[in-house]
C-alpha cells in the first residue's frame, strides 16, 4: 500500500510536494490579483452558471493542478479584491500580510482551542492575548474573555451570560439545569434603533423574540437618547417587565456613531442591568492615540465585543468577547469525560472549551499575536488614525459639494451621503459602479436611500477621493439620461 497523497507528513517527499503546492497557489493568486479593480463586474446569472459547470464531486479526482486551474479561472477571477482602494461598502478589510502568513500556519498545524492537549501553545497564547486585551481595555483582575467566530457570536455570548446571571440573581434559577423560569418572557434588552441586527437574532435564538428588544431612539448624531432609554426602562418596570441587558454600540455599522457609555452606565447601575459594549467596529480606534478618547471609557461596560476582522485588518474570522466579571463566562462551562477532565484542570492544564459556545475552534489568537508583534501599537496607531482622518476629509469634500447631501459627521471611518437626485438615481448609481468594478455601500437614513463609504484601507490616499467623486457624478449623468 502506498502512502495517501496530499496529506501532511514528515516525509521529505510530502514536504517538497507541500512547498510546491504553496508556490503554485501563490502563482495562481498573483495571476488573478488583477489591476486594482475591486470586482470583475460579472453578472450573478453568468457567474452562477460558470460555478455550476465546475461540477461538484467527480468520481475520480482531477488532481491538484487541474483543480487549481479550474478554480483560478472561475472562482479566483471573480472573487472580491478586498485590498482594492475601490472597495468600500462594508466593514470588510484588506488583510495584513503577516496575518495571511499566520493563516497558513494555523491551517498547517490545525491545532484546536477546546482542550490543552489539542493545542498546548495555542491555549497559552490565546490566554496571554486575552490577558493583554483585558488590560488594553482597562478591565480589572478577575475579568476574562474568549475568542469567537465574529461579532455576532461575541454579542450573543455576552447576552447569554448576562441572562443567566440575571435569572440566577433575580429568580434564583439554575438555568443550566432547569431551563427558563415562567417569568422568562418578561426579560427585556435595550439598544438603539440603529444597533446591529445580531441583538434581535440573539434574542430570537434565546427564545425571547424580536419584541423583547427595545429600540431606543437616537439623537441627531445617531447616538442613543439617554432620556428615552431611562424612560423606557421605567415604563417597562412599571408594567412588571424585567430589563436585564443594555447594549451600547461603539461604532454603529452604518454611521460609526458611538453611544455614550458613561451615561448608559449610570442608568444600568440604577436598575441592575448588564451593560454590553458592542465595539465590533469601534474597538480598533483604541489603537489611535488621536481618536481613542472618542470611544469613551469602555472599561465601564460589563462586557465588550471586539472584531479583529474590521478596523484591525485581520483575515476573517477573528473576534473576542471580554467579560469584566470573568465568572459570568462560566455559563458555557460543562465537563465531558473525554475532553476537559476536572483533575487535569487542577494540575494547570487549561481547557478553553469551558468559556466558549464552540467546541472545536480555530487558533485565531495567533493572528493577533503576529500582527501586534510585527507592527506594535505605533504601527496600528498610524493605520487607524489615517483611515479616520480620511473619513473626515471625504466628509468635508461632500459637505462642500452642491451635488450631494451629507449626513452625520463621522467619528470613525464611515461616511453616509447621497446624490441630491433622489432614491432611484442613488440606487442605480451604486449598481452601475458595481458593474464597473467600484464597490461602494448603500443604506437608508430617515427613509432615504443613501450611499456609504466604509474606509478601512490605509492605502487609500486623500488624492484618491476627487476621481471617485467625479466617477459617481459621471454615473449619475448616465443614469439620468437613461431614465
Ligand atoms: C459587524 C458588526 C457586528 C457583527 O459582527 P460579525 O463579525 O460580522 O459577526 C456586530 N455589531 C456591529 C456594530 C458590527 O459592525
Amino acid at each position: 500500500m502506498s502512502e495517501m497523497p496530499f496529506i501532511l507528513s514528515n516525509r521529505d517527499e510530502d514536504r517538497k510536494i507541500f512547498e510546491a503546492m504553496i508556490n503554485k497557489t501563490m502563482a495562481s493568486f498573483f495571476r488573478t490579483m488583477g489591476d486594482g479593480k475591486a470586482f470583475s463586474g460579472i453578472d450573478p446569472y453568468s457567474l452562477r452558471r460558470k460555478v455550476k459547470e465546475m461540477g461538484f464531486l467527480p468520481e475520480k479526482g482531477i488532481g491538484f493542478d487541474a483543480a487549481l486551474s479550474k478554480v483560478e479561472e472561475t472562482v479566483l477571477a471573480n472573487l472580491l479584491r478586498t485590498w482594492s482602494t475601490s472597495y468600500m461598502p462594508h466593514l470588510h478589510s484588506p488583510a495584513l500580510l503577516e496575518t495571511i502568513c499566520s493563516e497558513l500556519l494555523i491551517a498547517s498545524f490545525n491545532d484546536s482551542m477546546d482542550s490543552w492537549d489539542q493545542g498546548p501553545a495555542a491555549t497559552e497564547v490565546e490566554e496571554a492575548v486575552i490577558g493583554g486585551l483585558l488590560s488594553l481595555f482597562g478591565y480589572p483582575e478577575g475579568s476574562d474573555g474568549t475568542f469567537t467566530s465574529g461579532g455576532s457570536q461575541s454579542n450573543i455570548s455576552a447576552i447569554i451570560a448576562a441572562r443567566d446571571y440575571y435569572l440566577d440573581r433575580v429568580f434564583s434559577t439554575d438555568t443550566k439545569k432547569k431551563g427558563m423560569p415562567p417569568e422568562y418572557s418578561t426579560l427585556r434588552l435595550y439598544t438603539s434603533e440603529i444597533s446591529h441586527f445580531s441583538m434581535d437574532k440573539a434574542c430570537h435564538i434565546m427564545g425571547l423574540g424580536y419584541d423583547s428588544v427595545r429600540k431606543i431612539p437616537v439623537d441627531d448624531k445617531c447616538r442613543i437618547d439617554l432620556k428615552a432609554f431611562e424612560r423606557m426602562v421605567e415604563e417597562d418596570r412599571a408594567k412588571g417587565l424585567h430589563p436585564f441587558c443594555a447594549v451600547a454600540t461603539i461604532g454603529t455599522t452604518d454611521f460609526g456613531s458611538i453611544d455614550p457609555i458613561g451615561g448608559m452606565r449610570e442608568i444600568c447601575d440604577r436598575y441592575g442591568i448588564h451593560l454590553h459594549a458592542d465595539a465590533a467596529y469601534g474597538s480598533g480606534a483604541i489603537m489611535s492615540s488621536t481618536y481613542k478618547s472618542r470611544l469613551g471609557d469602555l472599561s465601564l461596560a460589563d462586557s465588550i465585543t471586539i472584531d479583529f476582522h474590521k478596523m484591525f485588518l485581520l483575515p476573517i474570522s477573528c473576534s473576542a468577547v471580554l467579560m469584566k466579571n470573568g465568572k459570568k463566562l462560566e455559563c458555557f462551562q460543562l465537563h465531558a469525560d473525554y475532553l476537559n477532565r476536572e483533575e487535569d484542570e487542577e494540575d494547570g492544564y487549561i481547557n478553553l472549551v469551558g468559556k466558549s459556545m464552540q467546541t472545536t475552534r480555530r487558533f485565531d489568537a495567533l493572528k493577533v499575536l503576529m500582527a501586534f508583534q510585527t507592527r506594535g501599537r505605533e504601527g496600528f496607531d498610524e493605520m487607524i488614525t489615517k483611515v479616520i482622518d480620511n473619513a473626515s476629509h471625504f466628509f468635508h469634500l461632500i459637505n462642500n459639494d452642491e451635488d450631494f447631501i451629507s449626513s452625520v459627521e463621522p467619528e470613525l471611518s464611515s461616511v453616509v451621503f447621497a446624490l441630491k437626485d433622489g432614491d432611484e438615481v442613488n440606487r442605480r448609481v451604486r449598481r452601475m459602479l458595481l458593474e464597473k468594478g467600484t464597490v461602494i455601500g448603500q443604506t437608508v437614513k430617515d427613509g432615504k436611500v443613501m450611499l456609504k463609504f466604509t474606509l478601512l484601507n490605509p492605502n487609500l490616499e486623500k488624492e484618491d477621493f476627487p476621481p471617485i467623486i467625479s466617477e459617481i457624478k459621471k454615473c449619475r449623468d448616465k443614469v439620468k439620461e437613461e431614465m
